[in-house]
């Protein structure tokens, strides 16, 4: 074989490994090929962005769903965007960043992505009042009682200084509330998070201003979805509810 057969041979040997990178997924993120990778955004709102009133008006889950966590879901894209992180869940992304020199830009956005997610889902039109079950024998456990459970939920998010987000979680078979400040989640913690409030000022202060333990108080007594919350339990081994 002469050296331009052999050429020829090697060019055409590279071109049809070319045509199969073509048609083969991208084994980087798992896509079909000519797609693009998966793209994060905020997940579905459970309700429509007036079914909160008078207790959070359309006008802050507008801006608080469309503009605050739609910009962490596309800060995140941006970031992820051709790295390790871009194939892989969400929560996946939260843990693997947690602490991480050099990623905090990661992890803020993509657990800020995440909290949104559960802080939503966690409310309904005509929520409130007593979980039953399973989660009320939890939380008397946990707590003494539900009055004692509530006081320390919403003295945990009254306190909480700053920007942050106050939590029921479940650790060790028992429950607990924890509070985080920024975009720390429980998710980084190993605890697994059954409900949370966010109360960083843009969650409450176009309806609340500087009172945010009213808005903490309608939290608890008209928007809590305690079936959502009693559906993330993880003791004993309940249906899987990911936010
Ligand atoms: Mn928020």
């Amino acid at each position: 074989m002469d050296t331009a057969m052999r050429r020829r041979r090697i060019a055409s040997l590279f071109a049809a490994l070319a045509a199969l990178r073509f048609v083969m997924p991208d084994t980087a993120t798992g896509a079909p090929p000519g797609l693009m990778p998966p793209v994060f955004s905020p997940q579905a709102l459970p309700y429509t962005e007036n079914a909160l009133e008078p207790y959070i008006s359309a006008r802050t889950v507008s801006f608080h769903y469309g503009k605050h966590h739609r910009g962490y879901a596309d800060k995140l894209n941006e970031l992820v965007k051709e790295t390790e992180y871009a194939a892989l869940p969400l929560e996946e992304i939260v843990k693997r960043t947690a602490s991480v020199k050099g990623r905090e830009a990661v992890f803020n956005n993509a657990a800020q992505l995440w909290n949104h997610d559960l802080f939503w889902k966690g409310m309904r039109a005509g929520g409130g009042g007593m979980p039953g079950g399973k989660l009320l024998e939890m939380i008397n456990a946990s707590f003494g009682s539900f009055d004692a459970f509530k006081k320390e939920f919403a003295g945990a998010a009254v306190s909480q200084f700053g920007s942050g987000w106050a939590w029921l979680v479940e650790e060790g078979g028992t429950l607990r509330v924890v509070k985080t400040g920024n975009a720390d989640t429980p998710v980084a913690h190993g605890q697994n998070p059954i409900l949370v409030i966010d109360v960083w000022e843009h969650a409450y202060y176009l309806d609340y201003q500087n009172r945010r333990k009213d808005f903490v108080a309608a939290f608890l007594d008209h928007l809590v979805n305690w079936e959502f919350a009693a559906g993330r339990l993880q003791q004993p081994k309940a249906r899987a509810v990911t936010p």
